[in-house]
């Protein structure tokens, strides 16, 4: 039997979900009949690439189409599989060699079609050969032929194909879009489902429309009628949003057994520790966003207000010590024969051991320390006396220093920048958006280690103060261009969420 993402797949523009301005473009072009020699479709998996290619082939070639869209009915759409539509997989095995052939066959006129069109999936798999071999075709296309190619890793195209491209770039599907994407399938196959099954079957397929049908059919399969929330929960091997704020209250109030309790229920009933694990980290994140000030940037599935509510329990630090630990039990996980101990372990280390570094930050603005540099966040910037820039302050040798001496603070230190040093102040921005990796930064550790390097590469004792503001809409900011020096261009990727 046909999978049923296979069966659902849209056939026309009207039926694609969530990606309207490549559609209205694609449309208006069908529509005038003035399609481009070369199109590429990017983005994440299960957002329609392929099908938005296979749709835009066959309204290009429709001879008689009604707003872009094919009739259905003309000689050229009544074709089934027409030898003029062909399909090449970049990342099977004999993708090269079908890259070499359509170099020539893409010379002779289409047999039945207006257009011969070549779909390419995956492109970014081809070998330097196939894409210099794709490179002669785009540079001099025959003026009957068409190129579609899509690819989830534009960054792996080399540039000068991009170039001769008309390129879309496809969302990541939204939760409500995929909620009825579920919905959906479950009326195809004709069974009912749990409102809450519904919403974890959303939530898991991430994006991806072709994950939340797949999914779907899955769960369908292991129900005996309608899929329950229950099922659906063993299915993905999870923790559901309640557990999960049960578990995390457990840990705010460093109740170690109430979390193991947790622990053992879910592993008993069958759920597998790592995906608790990423589960968890995934919660604690939600929280340490909430507790930031960023609870806007919570999707929409989440229910932010819970977020914020439980996230007044703690603190902001309390959230990025306890995520920490989370992220390196999940890497660590991997490769451990035991990956129950290594949550276990970790959710001990959160209740007792971070307990003394909660504790540190409480107790450390009484401690006075004179000769050291102390851990000393400055909230208020008006109270400062205000002292000229110094102009031979340069951010780039602070930041190859720190990347010498505690390259783990970098990444984290590329989201802002070091923007001024006036007298013995310096200034570290951040953008409004970046609440993490400003959090990251203001533990006192991290604040004491920067004032530390800071201290010595520059030669005098210096404070460290951070605040939040734009950046400037000026390309590459000095701390990413240290973090490209010091790394390599190719090893640092920049994101702007
Ligand atoms: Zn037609």
């Amino acid at each position: 039997m046909v999978a049923l993402y296979r069966r659902l797949r849209p056939a026309r523009f009207a039926d694609v979900v969530g990606q309207e301005a490549a559609v209205r473009a694609l449309k208006n072009q069908a529509a005038k009949k003035t399609p481009a020699h070369a199109y590429l479709f990017c983005g994440p998996r299960g957002t329609g690439k392929t099908s938005l290619a296979r749709i835009m082939a066959r309204a290009c070639n429709c001879l008689h189409p009604r707003e872009g869209e094919a009739c259905g009915e003309c000689h050229s759409c009544l074709l089934e599989n027409p030898t003029d539509i062909i399909e090449i997989d970049a990342a099977s095995n004999n993708g090269v060699e079908e890259i070499r052939s359509l170099r020539d066959s893409i010379r002779y006129a289409p047999v039945a079609l207006t257009y011969k069109v070549y779909i390419i999936d995956e492109v970014h798999m081809l070998s330097a050969g196939a894409f210099n071999a794709l490179l002669k075709t785009l540079e001099e296309p025959p003026p009957h032929a068409i190129l579609m190619m899509a690819t989830t890793e534009l960054h792996k195209v080399p540039a000068t194909i991009v170039s001769r491209c008309q390129r879309y770039e496809l969302r990541r599907i939204t939760f409500g879009l995929l909620r009825q994407g579920v919905l959906g399938a479950a009326a195809a196959l004709g069974v009912g489902i749990e409102d809450e099954a519904a919403d974890l079957l959303a939530r898991a397929a991430d994006g991806a429309m072709r994950d939340a049908q797949a999914l779907t059919e899955q769960a369908a399969a292991t129900c005996d009628g309608d899929i329950t929330a229950e099922a659906v929960g063993l299915m993905l091997g999870g923790a559901d949003p309640a557990q999960l704020a049960q578990w995390a209250s457990f840990l705010i109030h460093k109740d170690l057994h109430g979390c193991l309790k947790i622990a053992n229920s879910l592993i008993s009933a069958g759920r597998d520790p790592a995906v608790l694990t990423a589960d968890l980290a995934g919660h604690v994140r939600n929280l340490l966003l909430a507790s930031s000030g960023g609870a806007a940037m919570l999707s929409e599935e989440t229910r932010a207000e819970s977020f914020v509510e439980q996230a007044k329990e703690t603190t902001t630090a309390f959230l990025c010590e306890a995520l920490d630990v989370l992220l390196q039990a999940e890497a660590n996980m991997r490769w451990h024969p035991q990956p129950r101990r290594v949550l276990e372990w970790a959710l001990g280390r959160i209740c007792v051991e971070k307990e003394l570094v909660t504790t540190q930050i409480i107790q450390k603005p009484q401690v006075k320390q004179e000769k050291k540099p102390t851990a000393e966040i400055i909230k208020k910037p008006e109270t400062i006396i205000q002292k000229t820039a110094d102009a031979s302050f340069n951010p780039q040798s602070l930041l190859a220093a720190i990347a010498q001496q505690a390259p783990q603070l970098t990444f984290q230190l590329t989201a802002g920048r070091f923007e001024s040093l006036e007298g013995d102040v310096l200034h570290l921005v951040f953008p409004p958006g970046e609440t993490i990796a400003r959090a990251f930064t203001e533990r006192p550790e991290t604040v004491a280690k920067i004032q530390d390097i800071a201290s010595e590469t520059l030669g005098h004792k210096i404070r460290l103060q951070i605040t939040s503001k734009d950046q400037p809409q000026t390309g590459e900011n000095p701390m990413q261009a240290a973090a490209a020096a010091f790394f390599g261009r190719e090893n640092v990727t920049v994101k702007n969420d």
